[in-house]
């Protein structure tokens, strides 16, 4: 099909269509349907003996180990409930350092002597499996001869039972680890980090009079900001359907400078996109709760309720599976690259984090009196202290090729790590950094004692969009990971740092207290050494402004531009030393964690090079030459006819065409030229030789795209892409 014939058929699709009867009845509520395919704790108190089920609970909530006698008692109630469900097969899935979801797949049924088949499934299944992890990266943590990885259920994430038109299968979430027991994986980090977080959270919890608080884990609210094109376009783009990005396309006349599609109403298509992908999760118990436009026409955000850290994990890639699924159902296809267009908004996936538990909710939420916001302050300067203190691993956690087109551009977050605590909340750090601060911005209150801590508001609702790290009122928002990213590479770091920052306050208050010091002035003061530390690393101000760069070396803040600049930060000594200490990585995982992404760079920028050159050679070429012989034999035509030609369009067309043929030729070479051994050499050269090549080729071939007839040209345009929905 060439441009225009998939142009007109996606307009025919969009004029003709009919909304799917996908929004609930009235026999159908989201509420009836919520959490309809989740083995979640209300099951299994209908289905487990009540002994079972409490054993189970407990290592839900207070992370005792599985009995053996127990998981066979869940595996055998899973296997029937999800039967009932029409599940023939189970799944364990795992989230390997793709970045993706993989799962493997085995039937219920067993073959029994007499040829029939059993429905078996011990506890031994659910609780292990064993995948070959051969075929996932592993930064050289196996040799070939040690393959095999093991699945391990993670019991505090629920099993589910996904239904696909052809059979519905029970996936249940697992951890991803080799043989040695070091993480393959997402998951198991995870899981590690939250549990040394919320172990010296609870230390600072005691030292503030909770006797025995319960479980403190991480909060997770993910935004996720998603393209959707229509499919014919999709599928006549090479670049996109291999590599997630447009490598070609002409800025169009219209972008997204008249703002008018943020938060506009929703095309009726997309919404019924919307609906039904929002039923499907709502089944799988996922708490899809905002949805709206985003900057760029053709964006939209989704953000579910936040969630126990690893369980949000779960439900975000759940989630993108989803869409993706869905997607094509409506006739679109659902782009979550972080840049597919050029020069148009790319997508962010902001991690919305904070810490607590179920006694106290979220620990980030300022309290009603003294005390309680003493408690809040701590918790906060954790927080200070760990990003200024660790703001390169940060960075780290987010840096990856497609990312790069985004971070540090003049849409999202720059590349510095800063923090952004609104007015009232830096007012009453500032004055801390002076000595005991007393008074609070908004509300003035004096008060005595503890008590020199100032009263704040609940929420003092104002917002910063060009800040990487955001206090939004009751937890803080990282906006720099990429829309593509899983939340668990970011939570990690996050949990971690924080980790090291709590076991640090919790170590120097219990000294104190020991030594007979008065608790509060014991609080005050280390909340003043804490922000004159690490004062620095708050930023109020305008991140997109040219002048903050300038200011924040001035203030000793790096600023990593690019993943290659990143990267490194994983195995710096410090680094190593606190991942070991907090018992999440141990140094042969962080090294591979730093070598599988200088891989997966490589990798990334190694497809777009040789799809930009097929494309290309292929496409572009040709349509040019096609192009520049129709104007040449109609200026031959016309000169023969003794008619004045004009040769302007045949020099129009020439000059970017041998420039696209010398691009082309330099961007073989740079694919042919050895870029070394090491995954540091193949990165590199990446970066050095493949990326600035292929810039060059994309200016000559978009050059061309305004010069050749529209009837010639290959590839759908930014226009029909962006605007056809
Ligand atoms: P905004 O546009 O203000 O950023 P959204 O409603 O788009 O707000 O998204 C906010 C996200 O933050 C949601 O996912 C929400 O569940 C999450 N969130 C709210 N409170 C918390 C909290 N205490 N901890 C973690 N995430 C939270
Ligand atoms: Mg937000």
């Amino acid at each position: 099909m060439s441009g225009n014939a998939m142009r007109l058929q996606a307009i025919r699709d969009v004029e003709a269509y009919v909304p799917p009867a996908v929004s609930f009845t009235d026999a159908e509520t989201p509420g009836q349907i919520f959490g309809e395919n989740v083995f979640s704790s209300v099951v299994m108190q209908k289905r487990l003996p009540k002994l079972v089920y409490k054993s189970v609970m407990a290592t839900i909530e207070h992370g005792a180990m599985l009995d053996p006698l127990v998981a066979d008692a869940v595996a055998s109630a899973m296997k029937d409930w999800a039967m009932e469900k029409g599940a023939s097969h189970y799944a364990h899935v795992f989230y390997p350092l793709t970045g993706l979801t993989a799962e493997k797949h085995d039937s219920f049924l067993e073959p029994v002597g007499d040829g029939t088949a059993l429905a078996e499934f011990a506890g031994k299944t659910l609780v292990q499996g064993e995948p070959d992890a051969s075929s996932f990266p592993n930064g050289g943590l196996r040799n070939t001869f040690e393959a095999r990885g093991y699945t391990g259920w993670d019991v505090t994430s629920p099993a589910y039972v996904l239904e696909n038109p052809n059979g519905n299968t029970l996936c249940i979430p697992t951890v991803f680890v080799s043989m040695t027991g070091e993480a393959l994986d997402h998951k198991t980090p995870l899981l590690r980090s939250q549990q040394a977080m919320g172990e010296h959270a609870e230390r600072i919890l005691r030292l503030f009079g909770h006797v025995k608080p319960a479980k403190v884990v991480s909060f997770c609210g993910p935004e996720q900001e998603y393209f959707l094109v229509d499919r014919h376009f999709f599928l006549a783009r090479p670049d996109l359907l291999n590599s997630g990005r447009t490598l070609f396309g002409a800025k169009p006349p219209k972008g997204q400078e008249f703002d008018d599609h943020y938060f506009g109403a929703i095309p009726e298509r997309v919404l019924g996109f919307m609906m039904d992908t929002e039923r499907e999760l709502f089944k799988l118990g996922i708490p899809a709760k905002t949805r709206h436009n985003e900057v760029a026409p053709g964006q939209f955000e989704i953000a579910p309720m936040f969630e126990r850290g690893n369980i949000a994990a779960d439900h975000q890639q759940l989630l993108m599976t989803t869409f993706k699924t869905i997607a094509k159902k409506h006739g679109m296809e659902c782009l979550f690259h972080e840049k597919p267009f050029q020069g148009v908004n790319g997508s962010g996936k902001h991690v919305n984090f904070s810490l607590g538990n179920n006694q106290l909710g979220s620990l980030l939420v300022p309290g009603d009196n003294p005390h309680d916001n003493a408690q809040f302050l701590v918790f906060c300067a954790a927080v200070i202290r760990a990003v200024h203190k660790y703001a390169g691993l940060l960075r780290a956690s987010v840096a990856s090729a497609t990312n790069d087109h985004r971070l540090g551009a003049n849409e999202a977050p720059p590349a510095i790590i800063s923090i952004f605590l609104g007015d009232q909340l830096a007012d009453v750090f500032e004055q801390l950094a002076e000595g005991p601060a007393t008074s609070s911005k908004d509300k003035g209150t004096m008060v005595i004692g503890v008590d020199t801590l100032p009263q704040l508001p609940t929420d003092p609702g104002d917002r910063n969009r060009t800040s990487p790290f955001a206090f939004t009122g009751n937890r803080f928002e990282f906006r720099a990971p990429g829309s593509m990213q899983t939340v668990s590479g970011p939570m990690v770091t996050i949990n971690t740092i924080m980790a090291e920052s709590l076991d640090y306050i919790a170590t120097d208050l219990e000294a104190a207290v020991a030594a007979g010091t008065d608790f509060d002035t014991s609080v005050q003061a280390l909340l003043t050494q804490i922000i004159t530390e690490h004062g620095a690393v708050v930023f109020n101000g305008d991140g997109y402004s040219d002048a903050w760069p300038i200011e924040a070396e001035k203030r000793g803040l790096a600023n990593l531009r690019t993943t290659l600049d990143a990267l490194p930060e994983l195995i710096t000594e410090p680094a190593l030393e606190l991942f070991e200490k907090y018992r999440v990585f141990n140094h042969r995982e962080m090294h591979s964690r730093y070598e599988i992404g200088l891989e997966q760079y490589a990798l990334t920028i190694g497809v777009e090079a040789r799809l930009s050159l097929e494309i290309a050679t292929t496409q572009i070429l040709p349509a040019a030459v096609r192009y520049q012989t129709e104007v040449a034999v109609n200026v031959g035509a016309l000169k023969a006819a003794g008619v004045e030609a004009d040769t302007a369009p045949l020099l129009a067309v020439s000059g970017p065409l041998s420039e696209l043929r010398a691009t082309l030729a330099a961007l073989k070479a740079a694919l042919e030229g050895g870029s070394g051994h090491s995954a540091l050499d193949e990165a590199e050269h990446a970066r050095d030789a493949l990326l600035p090549a292929m810039a060059a080729v994309r200016t000559a071939a978009d050059a061309l795209e305004g010069i050749v007839a529209d009837d010639l040209w290959p590839l759908p345009t930014y226009q029909e892409m962006l605007f056809i929905l």
